[in-house]
């Protein structure tokens, strides 16, 4: 049988997998089943799209494991009525399954050909309710702001106080924080109306989130 017939059932398994993991919100677990996870990988790791692994997409970045994404996403708390930001599109997944669940998603990216292969993605899929922006993240993006959510997908020293500035009242945001690789957390953090709350999710693994501009 070749990889490709193969394909419902191992999206079946890595569903039932990722639920056993700690994805138990059903919305998110039907985004993770809508979208062809081999689209977002380099040939080369197109056969290992449905293990519940993190794979390279060049650029020296990763595709987080879809478990990773599945908790990151449902921490986010989403609606379809909700403006959300991304910081690291990467491959375009988590932005695929984000844009699957709220209103419109923005996402920014520094690195130019990461970015391109995303927004063809994102074409193919008819996501039309994804805008990127190529460039530093962790400026954030002030001219939409404030978002309702927000998701970085890299690592920072602590959590970003820019992109804390552009979250709204009510506002969740999900970033790893700690530069050291074996030291690093998810961290949820909330704005209520007159405080900040923190929550820390766990143990996690992401790459840097590189200060200054866009890569050449
Ligand atoms: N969310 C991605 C994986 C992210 S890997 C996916 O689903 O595939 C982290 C990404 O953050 C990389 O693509 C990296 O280039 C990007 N990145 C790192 N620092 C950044 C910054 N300051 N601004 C924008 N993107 C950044």
């Amino acid at each position: 049988m070749t990889a490709q017939t193969d394909i419902p059932s191992r999206m079946a398994d890595l569903i039932s997998g990722l639920r056993e993991n700690g994805v138990t919100d059903a919305a998110v677990l039907m985004a993770l089943e809508s979208l062809p996870r081999e689209m977002f990988l380099p040939d080369l790791f197109r056969d290992r799209a449905y293990d519940d692994v993190a794979l390279p997409i060049g650029h020296h970045q990763t595709l987080s494991q879809p478990s990773v994404v599945g908790r990151m996403t449902q921490a986010l708390e989403l609606s379809d009525r909700m403006k959300v930001l991304e910081i690291g599109t990467g491959s375009g997944y988590q932005a695929s399954v984000l844009a699957r669940l709220c209103r419109r998603l923005y996402t920014i990216e520094r690195h130019p050909a990461l970015l391109k292969d995303a927004e063809e993605r994102f074409q193919r899929l008819g996501l039309v309710n994804i805008t990127t922006r190529l460039g530093d993240g962790s400026l954030g993006w002030p001219e939409q702001a404030p978002f309702e959510r927000i998701m970085v997908t890299a690592a920072a020293a602590d959590v970003p106080e820019v992109l804390l500035g552009q979250l709204g009242e009510g506002g969740i945001m999900i970033v790893p924080v700690g530069l050291d690789e074996n030291d690093q957390h998810l961290v949820r953090v909330r704005r209520t109306a007159d405080d900040i709350e923190t929550d820390d999710l766990g143990p996690t693994r992401f790459v840097p989130l590189i200060n200054g501009g866009v890569e050449d």
